[in-house]
């Protein structure tokens, strides 16, 4: 039951101001070229209803802004992460890359946090890029209302999907969620033939095991709208970052993993006709 109101939790009312409605991001990536497609400008929404253990990205789980400090010649200091913002000035934003997305086969790809967690926000910016002509890639934990993605999904010409953990039980000790709605999501996503690349965490302990590798090739073989898989090995870069928020660091204790395990997994899904990449 604590995967409803989850889910109730993350479907926020229409924020809007003067008619203009407005989400929370945390960071615009520029020129990004593992999110998609060519060029790119990634958005991170701010707030994630999971709280995945190996996370790298802490500043995305809160939904609100928050103090994060930094580190400056003179000392450390405590700036404010995430920021409110508009749909059209967050498109103005965007559009400044127009000639990149077009040289490049491009475009502009929603990320987090849960992008799934600002429906309204979230919809009228890919209407904005729908009518502007900007490809949209949706990168997401899948766990959302269904209702939620089929606004979304017509609006998308890609879907980069978590895929972390297959036991329901494990999924919801390291994520803090079940995964019965992810993976309907997944086959619901599948099914409306939006194309869809799988990313898949590689974490020492977690999600590399045997049994999850193959229940994740095995589910994969199912759905053809999968094009393609991107390993993601667990990397340390988001461990300061708790720090920096005053937060506990979930990912102590986690290892790197071996180059041997993650080419094993590689071959694993590729056996399975897979076309797999490393790091996205
Ligand atoms: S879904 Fe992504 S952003 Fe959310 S907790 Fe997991 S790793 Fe972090």
């Amino acid at each position: 039951m604590g995967d409803v109101s989850a889910l109730k939790g993350i479907v926020d009312p229409d924020r809007s101001r003067g008619g203009m409605t407005e989400g929370t991001i945390f960071k615009i990536k520029k020129y990004a070229l593992h999110d998609g497609p060519g060029i790119r400008t990634t958005v991170f929404f701010k707030g994630c209803p999971l709280s995945c253990r190996w996370c790298h990205n802490p500043e995305g789980l809160d939904p609100r802004p928050q103090p994060m400090s930094h580190r400056t010649s003179s000392g450390e200091i405590e700036e404010t992460v995430g920021t409110v913002i508009g749909v059209d000035d967050l498109i103005e934003e965007i559009q400044k890359d127009v000639l990149f997305y077009d040289e490049s086969g491009g475009g502009v790809t929603f990320s987090g946090g849960e992008p799934l967690a600002q429906p309204p926000f979230l919809l009228a910016l890919l209407t904005a890029c729908n009518r502007l002509e900007i490809h949209t890639a949706l990168d997401t934990s899948g766990f959302a209302p269904a209702a939620v993605l089929d606004r979304i999904l017509p609006r998308l010409q890609l879907v980069l999907f978590d895929l972390k953990i297959m036991d329901e039980k494990r999924h919801r000790r390291y994520t803090g969620v079940s995964n019965r709605t992810v993976l309907e999501n997944l086959k619901r996503i599948a099914e409306s033939r939006t194309p869809v690349r799988l990313r898949v965490p590689l974490v020492p302990g977690i999600t590399d095991g045997d049994a999850n590798i193959d229940s994740m090739v095995r589910f994969a073989g199912t759905l053809e709208a999968v094009q393609g898989v991107d390993l993601l090995p667990f990397h340390r870069i988001g461990g300061e970052k708790y720090r920096r928020l005053g937060m506990t660091d979930s990912t102590a204790g986690i290892d790197l993993p071996a180059a041997d395990r993650v080419a094993a997994i590689k071959h694993r899904f590729e056996s399975a006709g897979l076309t797999v990449s490393i790091g996205g």
